[in-house]
């Protein structure tokens, strides 16, 4: 039974779609757009169409950025022979807060799960063993979450990094099972990123 217009049905329907966002919230924030001026609700279309298209993957890293090579990658002052592997942007941007790390980075974009049937060549692994085979890398820190699907994916990087001979260590625990590394302080990232220890 459709209680509200179509178009407010239509946009709960979409709001609902996004992560975290239940059919509860997705009716209070339709309610609240179609209360807004037209210019305001314009606003946030025109602002979430630009992001959409006018963010690129790091031709290096693949992490999300505005320009072909992102500013990490394209810095002289980082160590370019550590990649820190990570599932995505933010686990990235979680690090870059702490300050304390010099390197570069790889952004997997998803981790490793049968369960969802998410295969090794669903996230940027091929891109990681391009670069490994390229440039003069000295270690790959796997940085991927400490959850069922983080693990399986650092478990099969290792293996994959082995015959390369290139030193590959892995974030020491501290970092909670099931964490999302995006909340997690900073001082026990660098202690987790600190305490990492050789595959
Ligand atoms: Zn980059």
């Amino acid at each position: 039974m459709e209680y509200y217009s179509s178009h407010i049905q239509n946009l709960i329907e979409e709001l609902a779609r996004l992560p975290g966002i239940g059919a509860k919230s997705a009716a209070r924030l339709a309610f609240h757009l179609i209360n807004q001026p037209e210019e305001t609700v314009r606003r946030l279309a025109d602002t979430l169409v630009e992001a959409r298209s006018g963010v690129r993957f790091c031709r290096e890293c693949c992490t999300l950025t505005d320009e072909e090579l992102c500013p990490i990658c394209s810095s002289t002052a980082r160590d370019h022979q550590t990649i820190m592997v990570v599932e995505n942007s933010r686990d990235l941007a979680a690090y870059e807060r702490t300050g304390r790390y010099g390197g570069v980075y790889h952004v997997l974009h998803g981790a490793i799960s049968p369960a969802l049937g998410i295969g090794p060549s669903d996230i940027r692994l091929k891109e990681l063993m391009r670069r490994l085979s390229e440039e003069d890398v000295k270690e790959v820190i796997i940085a991927t979450g400490s959850t069922l699907e983080g693990e399986t994916t650092a478990m099969y990087i290792s293996k994959l990094i082995r015959p390369t001979g290139i030193l590959t260590s892995r974030i020491a625990s501290g970092v909670p099972v099931g964490g999302d590394l995006e909340y997690i302080d900073e001082v026990t990232l660098y202690r987790a990123l600190e305490g990492r220890r050789a595959l």
